[in-house]
């Protein structure tokens, strides 16, 4: 089923999880031991599945030279979301990027996905790895989300890059990111929802937000959309604060704020960053279901232990 028909179905918020690949060579034990805990607890409509672009790294070699070479750390995007299926019954969204893509290895994946019978994607720009991101040489790209979001549309429509006789048209279901602290680029937070409205008028289907700590500014972010057009579902993306190191890495990494409660809290008593974190996640699970809120999206990465305990406490499930 698509992200969309899950929420028009639902009679309560859904939960629904963002996992990561394992590292090159990992297991994919680890995830599944992973998801058999999530299933166990709550049976999420949809799990989404991170990708992750090549990047340049600089190696040393044995003479002692340093040569740039281009990895992907954590591959396996596709197959992961199509075991997720497979075992669990369970819609799995693969995050697609332009980043790392040509339009053409974009097609290419959308045709893998609609094959394998995965029916929703989620559309990312991805992040810049510097002026060498390795982009496939020789294909045209896709700049902005926006314009990856145009091209599966195109491609719901029939309309492949090359014109092509007898095209069958995709059914995609395209969910996009909003950022209720703006997106880091963004000279401020109207022009950014401005762009997000570029993304919906291309097709998107629903908004899933970045991680923030501060319903406020998530209710405000859902206003200023609403006020600028934007009608599609938007879910609140929750993170748990779960060690010290969080109060810096997260800041800045993903540039959000973290509230002064919540970092003068850890502050003091670090050695209970988990339970704090998890306390103040139930807050504001409570706050945003009691705001009416069509789901939460919690970013597992991959322990999903703290989000089910945020879960048990805040559904009683
Ligand atoms: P865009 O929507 O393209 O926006 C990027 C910036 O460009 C913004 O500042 C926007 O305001 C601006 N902009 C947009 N259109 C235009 C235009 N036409 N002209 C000028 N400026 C414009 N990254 C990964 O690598 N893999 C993942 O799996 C992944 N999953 C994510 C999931 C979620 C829910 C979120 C919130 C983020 C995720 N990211 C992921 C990170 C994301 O790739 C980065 O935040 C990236 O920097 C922006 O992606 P975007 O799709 O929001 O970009």
């Amino acid at each position: 089923m698509k992200v969309t028909e899950h929420y028009d179905r639902a009679s309560e918020p859904l939960i629904s999880f963002e996992i990561i690949p394992p590292k090159r060579g990992g297991s994919i034990k680890t995830v599944f031991d992973a998801l058999d805990k999530v299933v166990s607890t709550v049976k999420p409509p949809f799990i989404d599945v991170t990708y992750h672009a090549p990047e340049v790294q600089v190696e040393e070699q044995s003479d002692g030279t340093l040569k740039k070479v281009v990895r992907r750390k954590r591959p396996g995007t596709i197959g992961l979301c199509a075991a997720i299926l497979h075992r669990y019954g369970i819609d799995p969204v693969p995050h697609l990027l332009c980043g790392g893509f040509s339009r053409e290895s974009a097609e290419d994946a959308l045709i893998e996905l609609n094959y394998l019978g995965i029916h929703n994607v989620l559309a990312l720009r991805g992040d810049d790895h510097g002026s060498e991101a390795p982009y496939p040489v020789g294909g045209s790209k896709n700049r902005y989300a926006s314009d990856l979001v145009a091209q599966i549309q195109d491609m719901n429509q029939g309309n492949y890059l090359e014109k092509l006789a007898h095209a069958e048209p995709t059914d995609f279901c395209v969910g996009v990111a909003g950022y209720p602290e703006k997106h880091f680029e963004a000279p401020n937070l109207d022009w950014d929802i401005k762009k997000l409205k570029e993304k919906v008028d291309a097709g998107a289907h629903y908004v899933v937000t970045q991680m923030f700590f501060d319903n406020s500014r998530f209710f405000d972010f859902v206003e200023r959309c609403r006020d600028q057009g934007i009608t599609v579902p938007i879910i609140p993306g929750l993170k748990i604060l779960t060690t010290p190191n969080h109060l810096s890495s997260l800041p800045k990494f993903f540039h959000l704020n973290i509230p002064d409660a919540l970092a003068n809290s850890v502050e003091k008593d670090p050695k209970n960053t988990k339970s704090i974190g998890i306390e103040w996640a139930q807050k504001q699970c409570l706050e945003l279901m009691e705001g009416g809120v069509p789901g939460i999206h919690f970013y597992v990465m991959g322990d999903p232990q703290p989000a089910l305990d945020v879960i048990r406490f805040a559904t009683k499930k």
